[in-house]
Order: C-alpha cells, then structure tokens, then sequence
C-alpha cells in the first residue's frame, strides 16, 4: 500500500519511507491510499489483548513489516511500560465510557504512540538500508518533549534532542525533562518561547550543509511530531479496544454504533479515531471538543476555519492551539483532491484563514462540536468527583463537558467513549481547586495532598520528581542550537 500526500504532488511513499520522512516534500502529510479493513467478527476481536489487537489493526498499515518486525515493535512499546495491565483501562463513570490512555511513562497519552513510534523508525530505517544514528529533534511546549525521551529511551540507535522553553513549561513537565535518565537523551532549554525553538529546529532540518556536514559522522536527522504518520497510526488501536470493552460489558451489542469524544487540538487523536470508523467500527458521532481556544468548533459548526482570533492560556494547556495540523488530513479524506487542499492551506498561510466547499462542508456532518470554559471544566471536574467518584484531568473534563451538552442538545443518547487523555495528577493545581482541596506550596507538595484525599494512584513517573537527580542544566540562546547539536554528536 502506498501513502502520498495530501497536497496531491509529492511521490507516493511506502510505510516505511514515510515514517522516516515524515513531511511530504510538497509540505503536505502523508496519508494511506485506501484503508485496511477490520475483521468485523468483533467476538474474536473482543478476546484479544491490546497488544494482540495492535497488530490485528495495524497490520495493514504496516503492510512491509514482516510479522516478527510487527511482533517486535508492538511488545517494545507496551510490554512493561504501561501500569495498567490492560493498557488502556476503560472505565464507566457518569454518561459515558473513559478510555484511561494515560497510564504510560509521562502520564498522558502521548505515551500511546511515543511509545511504539521509535521502533517503527527505527525498523523502517533498517529496511531501507540506512546505518546511520538517527538523531530526533524535538521542540517542545511541554508534554511531547517527556514522552518522547521516554518512548526513545535508550532505543539503540537513536539519540534525542529536546529544546524547551526556559521557565515557561509547567515544574512538574520542567523536572521531568530536567531528570531524563536515558543515555541518549540530551536537554536543553531556551531562552525564547516555543515558537523560537520550533522555527529554529525547522530551519536545522531544512539545513542541507549541515545535513552533510552530520552525515559524515555518521547522524542522519529526523522529527518526532503529530505530523509523522508514525505517531498516528498508533492511536487508532484504542478506539477499536474501547468499543470491544464497551461491548463486553454489555453497553452496546456487536456491531451496534457508538459515539466518540475527544478532546482536540492539533486534531491527531479524533483523526485516529476517523480512522478507525474508516477501518469499519461503527460510529454514529465524533464530538471534537474544545477549550476556549474553540477553532475547531467554528469550524465544524460554519465550515470556515479562521485563525483571527485571541489566544488564551487555559488550564488544559495542551489544547492551546490555533492551527491543527491534522485537520487537513481529514479534509484530504473528505474531499479526495489535493490540489484542493493545497489551496486551502496556503490561504491558511497567507491569509490566516479558508471555507471550505459546500460538499465538504457537508461530508463533515458525522463530526458534532462544542466548547467549554475554565469554569466548566473545574465545575466538571468536581461534580464527577462529587457524585461518582471518579477524578479525571482538565483537558479529559473539557471532552465531558461538552459531551453532556451535545447530548442535551441533540437528544442522542448513544453510548459515548471518551478519550481520557492525562492523569489528572499531571494538571494537580486545577484538578486540586475542582475538588475544593487546599492549595500547597507547590505542585510537588500537591500531588501527595491529592493522593492522600482520594486514594488514586501517582503514576511512577510523577512520583518523587522534585528528589530526582537534576541530569539536563544548560540553557542556551537559540543561535546556540546548531552548535549544540553538532557537539553532542561530533565526538561519537
Ligand atoms: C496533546 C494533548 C491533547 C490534544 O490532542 P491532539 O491530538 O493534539 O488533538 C489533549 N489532551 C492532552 C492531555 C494532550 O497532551
């Protein structure tokens, strides 16, 4: 099978091939031709276990992997690094079903594709003949950065570099990049903010002097962001998990539809999700929920996406975006026509905004969309605690949020799952207030208080962070960043 672009110019790519690239030369992402179809015996389906279904799901978009490369990469990334034993617990509380995909090593569900997705660039690049290191550059605004030191942990072969801003991640993220332990990690913080570093590492990437210059010692370069089609296929494996446990416990029959909410914002894990409908898991309803920064529900809701607008910093921070990335992967699905897309996103570029065509406009009906404010979410936050007892994080109370309104508003009342996205041990401060806990000295001190009042587990990787041995000190300008990297890796 054949993956090409969604600006329809660039060369088509096998699996293999763009994984390793992961832009497309055009500037367009790459997406699968077609896609691979679930077996719909979903009784067989419902006795595998995650790793068993991983396969079963992935196998077709990783059709030049052979079954041991397969078996290999999907037990290097979930045998022993999640704390659930399942995985992905999914948990019945309230309205709807929690697919708890917060269990791995940094607490959020990055984990589910940094995970798995440093062994499959790691296999593509030895199926496509290449020896060299492979250096993954990564800037940060705080979650992605953890999760990739932690999937790329000591992945032989691999070497990551992470560039954060200085003092602007939370602590709690700051020591945990701070205290990486594994030997091919090196951190570095900036003196500039996120987009600084970002186009900075852009423009290192695009550097082709320097690229030779790095191939004679023997480093090729590459990036580990949500606009690698490695990082998203991982993802669609719990939606199809989530259905089957849903169906186990009787909430739906096979083959019954489900509602799904995720809460988005640079749009790659409800694109999973499409995925995994295109795939043939039946779903009536995608709700792409929002914070404040609610781009994506004007644009489900008038057809027309429009980046003119205030930036707010909310307390579910990893949805602070304006341009998602991943929309125009849906886009290219909806409309099939790149040199469509390829307009559009270049008026995204130079004008800041587009509107999409009437059939488009239409095609996006099976997405439903909403938004919830800062208060909503603590007040959601705290009634789930009240009256059910069950504790979830900001970004995960933003997708109930919104799901109760939809489901007030519509009258559909299809069983829902829901894409619990961190733990909310990782959001302590607004997680702490919802349930009218006392304010600590700091996030440290809040995470044992919070632990104490109700029981629930700190994840390992949040657990006595502020005694861990501070490994990663430097701060460096972001002229500086080139330099940096060609001496950590020189003298290899
Ligand atoms: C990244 C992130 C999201 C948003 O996911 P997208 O794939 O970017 O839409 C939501 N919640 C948390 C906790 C995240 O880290």
């Amino acid at each position: 099978m054949n993956y090409r672009s969604t600006r329809g110019t660039a060369p088509e790519m096998s699996i293999s091939q763009a994984i390793i690239k992961g832009i497309a030369s055009d500037g367009g992402l790459y997406v699968p031709e077609k896609f691979p179809q679930l077996s719909c015996d979903w009784e067989t389906l419902s006795k595998l276990s995650y790793k068993e279904l991983a396969k079963e799901v992935l196998k077709g978009y990783l059709d030049n992997f052979t079954e041991d490369e397969l078996d290999h990469c999907i037990d290097g990334a979930y045998t022993n690094k999640f704390e659930a034993e399942e995985v992905v617990p999914v948990v019945k509380a309230g309205l709807a079903d929690f697919a708890e995909l917060y269990h791995g090593p940094t607490a959020a569900f990055k984990d589910m594709a940094l995970s798995l997705m440093p062994y499959l660039l790691t296999v593509s690049i030895r199926k496509e003949g290449e020896e060299k290191t492979v250096v993954i550059l990564v800037s940060t605004s705080g979650d992605t950065g953890m999760a990739a030191l932690k999937g790329f942990e000591n992945v032989p072969g691999t070497e990551v570099v992470v560039f954060f801003p200085d003092g602007a991640v939370s602590p709690v993220q700051e020591r945990q990049m701070r205290t990486a332990e594994g030997k091919n990690a090196h951190v570095f913080s900036i003196y500039g903010n996120f987009d600084d570093a970002q186009t900075t590492q852009k423009k290192i990437l695009n550097d082709k002097e320097f690229a030779e210059e790095m191939d004679k010692v023997g480093i090729r370069f590459s990036a580990a962001n949500s606009m690698n089609i490695g990082r998203l296929i991982p993802q669609i494996v719990y939606y199809v998990w989530g259905y089957l446990r849903m169906m186990e416990r009787g909430e739906i029959k096979a083959g019954e539809h489900i509602n799904i909410t995720v809460p988005s914002g640079n749009f790659g894990n409800i694109l999973s999700a499409y995925y995994a409908y295109r795939m043939g898991l039946p779903v009536k309803k995608f709700i792409c929920a929002s914070n404040k920064n609610k781009v994506l529900t004007d644009f489900f809701n008038t057809g027309v996406y429009d980046t003119h607008r205030d930036f707010y910093v909310t307390n579910a921070p990893s949805m602070d975006i304006l341009v998602s990335s991943n929309l125009e992967r849906l886009l290219y699905h909806l409309s099939g026509d790149g040199k469509y897309i390829a307009e559009l996103m270049d008026a995204l570029n130079k004008g800041g905004h587009y509107e999409v065509r009437p059939e488009v406009k239409e095609a996006m009906g099976i997405f439903a969309a909403g938004y919830s404010d800062e208060n909503e979410v603590i007040d959601t936050i705290g009634r789930l605690y009240k009256e059910n007892g069950y504790l979830i994080d900001t970004h995960t109370a933003v997708a109930y949020s919104v799901y109760e309104k939809y489901r007030k508003e519509s009258g559909d009342e299809t069983p829902c799952l829901i894409a619990s996205t961190a733990s909310p041990y990782k959001f302590v401060a607004a997680v702490s207030s919802a349930i009218g806990l006392a304010k600590e000295a700091d996030d440290f001190r809040q995470i044992e208080s919070l632990n104490k009042l109700t029981g629930v587990r700190i994840p390992s990787g949040l657990k006595d962070l502020d005694k861990r041995e501070i490994i990663h000190n430097t701060a460096i300008e972001k002229e500086e960043m080139k330099d940096r990297i060609r001496n950590e890796f020189k003298r290899s």
